[in-house]
């Protein structure tokens, strides 16, 4: 390993830091940010290898943490689903270091029974596949119903999401509730049941939208199987998104797409990849180079917003050293299971 290289990797993680503590203390900062700010400081402060990035990780989630109840001193909930997904992702980032909020919890958990599971993902993962007949939602704000074509505030055609983001955002979500103890009437493991049929990942000669899906989607599967950066997982529980990102980890360098980038580095590194492999090394090269002065990563055009704030996020987290020490599923009991699907069973 080169001086040279680690001087660099260790300079561009500071920096990118004191980005993100400069976004946290900004005005408005958490607002804009929300729960992934949180998750971002949090995530970093479990699972960093680093001592000293991890106590600046830490006392930035307790600072953001206390921002994000204050903002809420009139209630957590607002009578709808989407509050009740927000309070869970929340508080399971402040548990992340140490937190424990028995009460809250007990609370959450009734109020998610308030809502039925569409209401959390759309559509109940339970008797269907994820849709393709989700609307985005409208330039003009509003959000349609599924099944609308037309927006019933402002009348334009609504894009459809394409399924397989309905899916990631979906276990994502229900993995959050897991994690922290509120499901959001359903389990992780309950939606992860369309893992066989979801599979069919789009490679980049079949579009560009596609293909972002697919990666998105891969990359979530991981993060979400080895509770963000805490454990490692075998390329054998996994065959198919291994493969995929072992195939492609250079197409985001070559788009100039350090967000993408860092999310191909990280979950090649969770299946046991180290940057003694050259492929990981030039992209944490490209990474390193492709750092902005502020030390920020991302589109660098126009007021800093939020997918500036997510490449910044994912770079760090492709360049920075996890803690792992084992391989290990955040839930052990869906080993059989992906054995299985990764079969083709
Ligand atoms: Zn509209």
């Amino acid at each position: 390993m080169s001086r040279s290289f680690e001087a660099a990797r260790a300079r561009a993680i500071d920096r990118g830091m004191s980005f993100i503590e400069g976004l946290s203390r900004r005005r408005g900062g958490l607002e804009q940010f929300g729960s992934g700010l949180l998750y971002c400081c949090s995530f970093m402060a479990a699972t960093a290898r680093d001592p000293g990035l991890q106590s600046r990780a830490s006392a930035l989630t307790v600072d953001a943490f206390r921002a994000w109840t204050e903002q809420r001193s009139q209630g957590l909930y607002d009578g709808t689903a989407a509050s009740v997904t927000t309070a869970a992702q929340a508080f399971d980032a402040a548990s992340r270091i140490g937190f424990t909020y028995p009460h809250v919890r007990r609370a959450l958990r009734k109020l998610a029974l308030e809502h039925e599971v569409d209401e959390y993902f759309s559509y109940d993962p339970r008797v269907e596949p994820p849709p393709a007949n989700v609307p985005e939602i409208c330039e003009c704000g509003e959000s349609n119903l599924r099944g609308a074509k037309k927006c019933t505030q402002c009348g334009a055609r609504l894009e459809m999401v394409p399924a397989m983001r309905v899916w990631y955002l979906s276990f994502t979500s229900a993995y959050c509730g897991s994690r922290f103890g509120v499901p959001l009437r359903i389990r992780y493991e309950d939606v992860m049941e369309w893992l066989p049929t979801m599979r069919k990942y789009r490679t980049p000669k079949q579009g560009d939208v596609a293909f972002h899906d697919s990666v998105y989607c891969i990359t979530h599967i991981v993060y979400t199987l080895n509770d963000y950066g805490r454990f490692l997982l075998s390329p054998a529980w996994l065959p198919q998104e291994y493969e995929f990102l072992a195939t492609h980890w250079a197409t985001p360098i070559e788009n100039n797409d350090p967000d993408m980038a860092g999310e191909f580095i990280d979950s090649l590194r969770a299946f046991g990849l180290t940057e003694n492999e050259p492929a990981i090394r030039y992209a944490m090269e490209y990474l390193i180079d492709s750092q902005h002065t502020d030390g920020s990563w991302g589109l660098k055009e126009g007021k800093i917003d939020y997918r500036r704030f997510h490449a910044t996020w994912a770079a760090m987290d492709g360049l920075r050293e996890f803690n792992w020490t084992r391989a290990g599923l955040s839930f052990p009991k869906m080993k059989p299971k992906l054995l299985s699907w990764a079969k083709g069973k």
